[in-house]
This record gives structure tokens, sequence and C-alpha cells, in this order.
């Protein structure tokens, strides 16, 4: 058994952030990938901070508010904003190198659903900027690390957080490791969808083994569908393209954003984009297979190469186009999770000694719906206050009981031997591509009440063949049929919340579109949606938005 007085799972940005901010306690970081393979390094366009003396932390929080269609909790948004120029600079410090702007300081763009350009970035390539600085940091702070680990189980005993349980994905051992108090920062979900910009790993696990153990999920249904990917792969084209000049046209020629968006036009918030490109596809605007075209010939060689040189690569290597030349072939895809582990701005849970930050929690600093930019934001400044506040913990309470770990341990090992010993059944992946489907097909961009039904039929039916499903590798080295076996019932428990509270949800918000209930009804919904585990069935519970700064209004774009 390992023990640390703080265990972080998740080597992403948010994580190293957490790892970063404990000084007196001994920490260590579980990732189930190297952590500059988590899925931070692929962000793009860049990071939010009302950085000049032109701009102010309550115009950031404004747009955030009023982009997340007036769901975000306020009191965290006004943490968000007002924290966000210090943690830029200490990138800065720490040695990201941001892009320039001729007299020398860190260059911002627009992007959507904003009224400034308040995106700082390192060309198309924040995410990787950053994480890299990051890592660089957790390894002169000499940070403990468990690299290619899969946490199973946080452990609780009344109430209280102790520790997790961890397959070690290289050899096949089963390990515990206790802890005074336990942060995730395990990211997002966007695979259980087919069509998602997220890597491969984003499963959600993280906040199914939390919901397993009692921490309730949070607004689950608002899903971000980025309106710009790359048509065949979804890889992602940032809004930065979007934010240097670049627009959106249909298969007549067509600005059709102007018709959607008349202020904001191709810098709408994602949200109202996506749906309009699907509007275009689904009206037979869209060109043969489903997308439109991304314009950027108009920005010139020089501008392209200088501001935008991943994105031109992608397109290049992936589509065999150069966008210098031709325009980029994009239609939406999933691409970020709103909901995630109920938290409030302290990155509490209803677990004592369990912290939750990054994509995994729901703050909610993005409501219905995340501006770009804004999330890169939110690993770092509550990456900051979530290990802070672990180590708080720490520090004024003792280590449980170790037995309670050695037997959550023991189960854990039988369940997965379990899962070995079986000699027949259905093949994973069937189950895996079957989720995928029916998500995309029942619970994308437009949802109506018997589509959710339709998927919760199927997510039942699928967590059922889950039970005996056949793993044909028996092996203990790098076994990642059985780490895939896993992490399926942890994604159908992530798609069974989603789908729950859309179907309950009887409004339009945000990114979730309701064709039977196509309005904003604040009246009965400016409401959290939170679900927990049940061994009965979820529960679905809520809870009132926290409104300090901006009433709700009409969204106007
Ligand atoms: C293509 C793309 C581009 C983006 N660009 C931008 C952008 O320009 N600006 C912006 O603000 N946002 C952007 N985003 C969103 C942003 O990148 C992510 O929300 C953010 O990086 C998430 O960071 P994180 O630390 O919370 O999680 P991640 O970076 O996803 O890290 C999760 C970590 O958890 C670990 N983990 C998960 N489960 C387990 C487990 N069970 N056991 C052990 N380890 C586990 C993983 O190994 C990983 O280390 C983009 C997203 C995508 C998909």
């Amino acid at each position: 058994m390992f023990r640390h007085d703080i265990i972080i799972v998740g080597g992403g940005l948010a994580g190293l952030r957490a790892a970063l901010s404990i000084k007196s306690a001994d920490v260590a970081v579980i990732s189930k990938v190297h952590p500059l393979r988590s899925h931070s390094i692929s962000a793009q366009g860049g990071i939010n901070a009302a950085l000049g003396s032109d701009d102010r932390w309550e115009d950031h929080a404004f747009d955030t508010i009023k982009g997340s269609d007036y769901l975000a909790d306020q009191d965290a948004v006004e943490v968000l904003c007002t924290d966000a120029p210090a943690r830029v600079l200490e990138m800065e410090r720490w040695g990201t190198l941001f892009s320039r702007t001729d007299e020398g300081k860190i260059a911002q763009r627009p992007f959507g659903g904003t009224g400034f350009p308040r995106t700082a970035y390192a060309e198309d390539r924040t995410g990787h900027y950053l994480l890299h600085t990051m890592y660089e940091q957790a390894l002169k702070n000499g940070i403990k690390f468990y690299d290619e680990w899969l946490i199973t189980r946080l452990v609780v005993d009344r109430g209280r957080c102790c520790g997790v349980t961890g397959y070690n994905i290289a050899d096949g051992d089963l390990e515990g490791f206790q802890a005074k108090a336990v942060i995730f920062a395990t990211g997002g979900y966007g695979r259980i969808y087919k069509h998602s910009t997220n890597s491969i790993i984003n499963t959600g696990f993280g906040c199914a083994v939390a919901y397993r153990a009692g921490a309730p999920l949070e607004d689950m249904e608002f899903v971000q569908f980025h309106p710009t990917t790359l048509y065949g792969t979804n890889i992602l084209i940032t809004e930065g393209a979007r934010g240097e000049g670049g627009y959106l046209v249909n298969k007549e020629g067509e600005r059709f954003m102007k018709r959607y968006s008349p202020n904001q036009i191709d810098l709408a918030p994602r949200d109202i984009v996506a749906r309009a490109i699907q509007t275009e596809i689904n009206e037979g605007r869209g060109f043969e297979g489903g997308y439109v075209h991304l314009e950027l010939r108009h920005l010139g060689a020089g501008k392209i190469k200088e501001r935008l040189p991943g994105i031109r690569q992608i397109a290049i290597d992936f589509a065999n186009i150069d966008p210098i030349e031709k325009p980029i072939p994009v239609r939406p895809g999933q691409h970020y999770s709103m909901g995630g582990i109920a938290s409030n701005k302290n990155c509490e849970t209803l677990i004592s000694g369990f912290y939750v930050c990054g994509e995994c929690s729901c703050i909610s600093v993005h409501g219905a719906n995340r501006l770009g930019g804004n999330s890169l934001l939110e690993t770092l400044v509550f990456g900051k206050i979530a290990g802070e506040n672990a180590q708080n913990y720490a520090n004024s309470n003792l280590f449980e009981d170790n037995e309670i770990i050695e037997k959550a341990v023991l189960e854990e090992q039988k369940r997965i031997s379990g899962l070995l010993e079986r000699k027949e059944g259905e093949d994973f992946s069937r189950i895996r591509d079957e989720l995928k489907t029916i998500l995309d097909e029942r619970a994308g961009i437009f949802r109506t009440e018997d589509d959710l039904m339709i998927a919760l039929d199927k997510i039942r039916e699928l967590q059922i063949r889950c039970r005996s499903v056949h793993i044909r590798n028996k092996g203990t080295i790098f076994n990642q049929e059985l780490v895939n076996v896993i992490e399926l019932e942890g994604m159908l428990d992530v798609a069974e919340a989603i789908c729950l509270g859309a179907k309950a949800r009887k409004e339009s918000r945000g990114s979730h579109f309701r064709l039977d209930h196509p309005s904003r009804d604040d009246a009965n919904w400016l409401k959290h949606t939170i679900i927990t585990f049940k061994p009965e069935g979820p529960r679905i519970d809520y809870k009132p938005v926290n409104i300090t700064l901006y009433k709700p209004k009409p969204r106007e774009y």
C-alpha cells in the first residue's frame, strides 16, 4: 500500500496546478497516462484574462455569465475572473512563451461570445506550451508521480474520503493509496460520443468513480458541441481561426452566420454557431456528406503561418487541404463537458476530504455553455484553490485506519479477477460503439423527449449487456482491453446521467436545445440538476443558481 497526505488523480493542467500549490504536505499525482499525454496538451486557441488596462474583470465576468445562459454560479465566476490575470502572468513567469504584440506585450485575440480580445495564446498550441511549463515546474518541485495507474475506486468511510485503489496498467498490480485528502482532476467525458474532439482517454471515468462513491454529478445535460471540427476526423479547428478573421460559408457561398447572429456573426457563442451549422446542413445548404466551409484564404499566407500554424498542419495532414489555398471543411462535434462532479467555489464536494478541479468538476463557472478560453483558465484558478484547500484539510486531519483501504483493495482485486475469469460473453467494443452512436443520434445538438427516452432505454440495455462482457486478453502487461472494460461501466453511468438530466429539463438553455421546448424558461428551470447514485437507480434533485452580479436577461447576439 502507498501512503501520501494528498493524492491527486490527474496529471493535466488542473492536477498539476493543484500539486504546485501544496507546500506543507506530502503529495503524489496519479495519472493513467504520462502527464504530458493528458488531454490539456491539445488545447489550441488560448486562455482568457482581462490583462490590459482597457479590459476589466467585471466585463470578463459579464461575458462568461451571459455566455453561460445565466446558469453559471456567479460567486464562482467572480473568483475565476478576478484571479485570471495573476494565473496567466504566473505561467509566463514560469516559462510559457505566449505570442506577443509588436510592443512585446502578451498578445490577445477575440474569441466567441466576448466583447473584447481577451484570449492570450501561444500560436494555436496554447495547451502544449502551458502543460510543458507546468510539468517542468512539477519536476523542479520534486512532485512524486505514479504514471500509467488507473484509479478504479474512491474509498469513502462514513462520509470521509480516505484514499483510492489503483490498477497498475504496466504490470496488472492492484494497490491501495491511503490519503488524508484526495483531489480528482480527471478531465472530461467527450469520448462517450462518436464525433468528438477529445483524446481517446477522455472517457469520464473519474466522474463515474466519484459518482459511485457518493459524490453527485451536476448539470450533466450541458454538453458542448464545438462548431468547427475537421470533417472526417473531428479534430478541432480552433475558434481562434475565426478570432483571427476566418468565417463560415455554406454551399451557396453565403456567410450564413449573419442570419443567426447579426451582431457577433461568426464569433457568437459556440452553442449558437454549432446549431447554426447543423441547421444549414439539415436544411440542405451544407456540402455533400454534411459540412460547411471555414474560409481563411483572405487572411493571407503570412498570418496563417504565424498565428495558425497548427491548424494549417492539421488541415494538410488530415484533409490534404492547405487553408492558404482552399477553405477547410468543418462540422460540429462534441467538445467539452460543462457538467461534472458537483462542487462549490472552494472545490469541495459532499464527501469530506474529497476535492475536484478542472473539466471533471462542475463548480459551475460555465453554466449551460462555456466560452472558449475559459476552460484552461478554470484549470489554473481552481487547480490552485483545490490544492490549497486539500492541504489545509490534510494538515488538520489524521489518516483513517488503513484496514478500510485494504478491504477495498481486496474487493477490487476480486472484481477484476472476476472480469478476467469469465470464459464467454460479448466483446466490449460493440457495447461501446452502440453507446457512442446512440448519444450522437439522440442526445446531440438537438434533442426531444422521445429521442432521450430511446437513448435511456438503450443505455439501460447496454448496462445489462456490460455485465457479461468477455475479455480475450488475460495478460497483466498493458492489458488495454481490461482497462477499456473497467471504464465502460463508468461511461454508461455518465451517459445515463446526461440523458436523465436532458430528459427532465423541459426548456432550451445554452448547449441544451430541446426541439419540443425551444425557449429558455427561467421561471421553472433557472436551477442546477444534481444526480446522485443510488443502488435502486439515479436520483434527480435541483439546487438554485447563485446570482450575485448580473440578473438574467434574454440573450441577444
Ligand atoms: C482539442 C481541444 C482544444 C481545446 N482548446 C482549448 C483552448 O484553447 N482554451 C481553453 O480554455 N480550453 C480548451 N479546451 C478545453 C481544455 O483543454 C480542457 O478542458 C482542459 O485542458 C482540461 O484539463 P484537466 O486538467 O481538467 O483535464 P485533462 O488535461 O484531460 O487531464 C485529465 C487527467 O486525468 C487522468 N485520469 C483520468 N481518469 C483517470 C483515472 N481513473 N485514473 C488515473 N488517471 C486518470 C488523465 O490521465 C489525465 O492526466 C480544448 C479542448 C479540446 C478537446
